[in-house]
C-alpha cells in the first residue's frame, strides 16, 4: 500500500498535476487506486470537474469523497481547500458505491450494502460518508448494515460544511449526491484495518430525559423546547451564531454502556434542535463539556492502538466541535498520528464506527483509521510524547475545579432530590407504597393494559376490629401490626401484583396478568398469611378483602366503588373472608 497526499489551495485542479503519484501508477499498472477527496469549497460543479479530471489521469480510479469543514492533511488542519489522497493498493479489492436515498429507502439501500458485504468472504471494512440532510437519516442505513458479519469494520463520517450546513454532499467515481451515501468495500485476504475512536468529552449538570424526538430531531427535554436548556443554562441565544456557541455543549448520553455525544447543528425558531445524530423518546442526556485532559487521555489511548497496529495509512475523520474547542491549538490532537504513518482526513458532522456488532453515530469524537497490506513490518514507531497536566495552563484547571464543584453540587441534589422522591411515594410508618404511588401505579396498569388487554384486579383490604386492637393494647402496639400487616403484603410484591397502605388500616392490593380465579386465590392467600402472623400480645388478627375487577374501557372511578363496595359486602358477611364483586 502506497500514498500520496496533494492540497489544492485554490479553488482549481491545474494547480497540481499529481506527477509523483502518476509515476507510481504507470509502475504499477497492476494496483488498484482509490482517491479520498475531501473538498472544503462546496461546490458540485468543480468537484465533477475534479473527479473527471482523475479520471483522465488515472483510469480505474475509484474515489469515494464529501464536502468538508476542516481538512486534514500530514496531520495538519487546512482551512477551506482541496485535500486529496490517492492510495495504492496491491492486493486489495476496491469497489464504491454512491446510494441516492431519494430512489430507495436509507434502510434498503443498507441491506443492499449488508448482502454484498456478506457475498464476499475477502470484505473487511465498509467506509460510509453520508451527505448531512435533515431528511436522511444515517441511523436506518447503519441499522441494516449492522446485521453484515460481525468481523467487518465500519466506519466513516457525515458530510460537512463551512458556515452552514445546508448543501453538503457525497460523491464517488460515477455520480454526486445532496441525499446520498457513499460506501468503499475494502475486500482482500491481506488486507487488515484497526479503528479507534477517542472522546473524552464529560457530563455536566443534571439529567433530563428526551420527552420529544424523532431521529435527529430534538423537540423536547423535560416537556420544554430542547433550546430552553441552552438558554437557561448557557445563556446562549437563539440566533445565527447558536451552534457556534453551542458546539462545544453537546448533549450526552450512553448507549449500550458507550458515552455518546450529540452536538446541535442548528435550532430552529420554535427550539427544535437538529442533531448530529439520533436521540430517541426516553433517553436521558446531560449537558457535556470538553474536559483537556480527558480528551488527550482518550487521543492517546486511540493513538497507541493505532501505533501499535503499525499501519501503512491513517485516516481521521474528526468532528468539528473539536476544532472550536481546540482552536489554535487543535493539531495537538491530530500531528502525533502523522508520526504512525502518512495521516489525512476531514472535519465532520457526525463519525461513524463498529463497537463490537453495532455502528455508532458518534459526534464529537476523533475517530482513526488505520489501514495496511500484508503483515507489520519491523517494530511499531516508539511511543508518542505526551503532554501532560502540568504543560496545561492555569485556566484550565480553574475551569477543572468549577466543573468539579458543578459535579459535586448537582450530585448532592440529586441525591437529595431521589430520597425527597423516594419519601413522597412511600408509607412512613409501613415504608410500603403509599395512596398517591398507588394511584399512580393503577393508573399506568390500566393504561398499558389497553394495549395487551390484561385483565386488572383490585383487591381491597380492611383489618377486622382494629380499633379494639388500639383500644386494648395501646396505639404503639396498633402501629407495630400495622407493619407486620405491610410485611406480608411485602411478599406478594412483584411487576404484576403492587400492594400499598391505602389510608389506616386499609391496603390496596392492584394485581394484573391473571384470571378471577387466581384473583380470588390470591385474596385468600393474603387473608390466611395475615391471619397466620404472630402479632404478639394481640391474639389474633383477621382481615376482610373485596375484589373488583376492570374490563379494558371500565372506568377507574367505578371500579373504586365497586371494590369499595365488594369489602362492604365481606364485612357484612362476617369479616375475615373475601368477596368479589360481580356489578
Ligand atoms: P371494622 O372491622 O369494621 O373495620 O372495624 P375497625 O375497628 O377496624 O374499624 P374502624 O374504622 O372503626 O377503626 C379503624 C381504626 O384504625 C381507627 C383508627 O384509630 C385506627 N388507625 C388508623 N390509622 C392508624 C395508625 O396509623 N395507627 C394505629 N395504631 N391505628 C390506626
Ligand atoms: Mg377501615
Ligand atoms: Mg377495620
Amino acid at each position: 500500500m502506497k500514498q500520496f497526499l496533494y492540497e489544492i489551495v485554490s479553488n482549481s485542479k491545474k494547480d497540481n498535476s499529481f506527477d509523483e503519484a502518476r509515476r507510481y501508477a504507470k509502475e504499477h499498472e497492476d494496483f488498484q487506486v482509490l482517491a479520498h477527496i475531501y473538498f472544503g469549497y462546496a461546490q458540485l460543479d468543480k468537484t465533477m470537474e475534479m473527479v473527471s479530471y482523475l479520471k483522465s489521469l488515472f483510469p480505474g480510479i475509484k474515489i469515494a469523497g464529501s464536502s468538508s469543514c476542516g481538512e486534514i492533511k500530514d496531520g495538519h488542519l487546512t482551512d477551506r481547500s482541496i485535500q486529496i489522497s490517492i492510495s495504492f493498493f496491491e492486493k486489495t479489492k476496491i469497489k464504491t458505491i454512491i446510494y441516492d436515498c431519494r430512489d430507495r429507502s436509507e434502510f434498503d439501500n443498507g441491506i443492499l450494502m449488508q448482502e454484498m458485504v456478506d457475498s464476499d468472504p475477502y470484505a473487511k471494512a465498509v467506509e460510509v460518508i453520508v451527505a448531512t440532510h435533515s431528511g436522511l437519516h444515517a441511523q436506518k442505513f447503519f441499522d441494516a448494515l449492522e446485521k453484515c458479519n460481525e468481523s467487518v469494520a465500519v466506519f466513516g463520517a457525515a458530510a460537512a460544511k463551512y458556515d452552514d450546513t445546508s448543501d453538503t454532499f457525497v460523491f464517488n467515481e460515477d455520480g454526486i449526491s445532496l441525499f446520498g451515501i457513499v460506501c468503499v468495500l475494502y475486500s482482500g485476504e491481506d488486507f487488515h484495518i484497526s479503528t479507534a475512536y477517542a472522546l473524552g468529552w464529560k457530563e455536566l449538570g443534571h439529567s433530563m430525559t428526551v420527552t420529544k424526538a424523532e431521529s435527529e430531531k430534538l423537540y423536547e427535554l423535560d416537556g420544554e423546547p430542547a433550546f430552553n436548556v441552552y438558554k437557561k443554562y448557557l445563556k446562549i441565544q437563539n440566533d445565527s451564531s447558536f451552534s457556534r456557541n453551542a458546539l462545544e455543549f453537546p448533549l450526552m448520553y450512553s448507549e449500550y454502556g458507550v458515552d455518546v455525544a450529540r452536538i446541535s447543528l442548528k435550532c430552529a425558531s420554535d427550539g427544535t434542535l437538529y442533531l448530529g445524530g439520533e436521540l430517541r423518546n426516553g433517553d436521558i442526556v446531560r449537558l457535556g463539556y470538553g474536559d483537556p485532559v480527558a480528551i488527550l487521555d482518550s487521543v492517546y489511548e486511540a493513538q497507541d492502538k493505532i501505533r501499535l497496529f503499525q499501519p501503512q495509512a491513517i485516516w481521521i475523520y474528526s468532528c468539528m466541535t473539536r476544532m472550536s474547542f481546540w482552536g489554535d491549538d487543535i493539531d495537538c490532537e491530530i500531528s502525533p498520528f502523522d508520526k504512525i504513518a502518512r495521516t489525512s482526513g476531514f472535519y465532520t458532522f457526525g463519525e461513524y464506527i463498529r463497537i463490537g456488532k453495532k455502528i455508532y453515530i458518534h459526534n464529537a469524537t476523533l475517530i482513526s483509521i488505520g489501514m495496511r497490506e500484508n503483515a507489520p513490518a519491523g517494530i511499531p514507531v516508539m511511543a508518542l510524547p505526551r503532554l501532560t497536566q502540568k504543560k496545561m495552563s492555569g485556566e484550565i484547571s480553574m475551569v477543572e475545579r468549577l466543573v468539579s464543584f458543578i459535579q459535586a453540587t448537582t450530585g448532592e441534589l440529586e441525591r437529595l432530590n431521589k430520597n425527597l422522591a423516594q419519601k413522597a411515594l412511600t408509607d412512613d410508618l409501613t415504608r410500603i407504597y403509599n395512596r398517591r404511588r398507588m394511584e399512580e401505579i393503577m393508573e399506568s396498569f390500566i393504561k398499558e393494559s389497553r394495549q395487551s388487554r390484561d385483565q386488572i384486579f383490585f383487591l381491597l383490604m380492611d383489618i377486622d376490629y382494629f380499633k379494639q386492637v388500639n383500644d386494648t393494647y395501646g396505639h404503639d402496639t396498633g402501629d407495630v401490626v400495622l407493619r407486620k400487616v405491610a410485611g406480608v403484603l411485602k411478599n406478594y410484591m412483584n411487576d404484576d401484583c403492587v400492594p400499598g397502605r391505602w389510608g389506616g388500616e386499609e391496603f390496596m392490593i392492584v394485581a394484573r396478568n391473571i384470571t378471577k380465579t387466581m384473583a380470588l386465590d390470591l385474596a385468600e392467600s393474603i387473608r390466611r398469611d395475615i391471619c397466620d402472623e404472630d402479632y404478639d400480645p394481640v391474639p389474633e388478627l383477621t382481615v376482610s378483602i373485596g375484589i373488583a375487577g376492570m374490563s379494558p374501557n371500565d372506568n377507574i372511578l367505578e371500579l373504586y366503588k365497586r371494590v369499595d363496595k365488594a369489602l362492604y359486602h365481606a364485612k357484612k358477611s362476617g369479616r375475615n373472608c373475601v368477596f368479589f364483586s360481580t356489578d
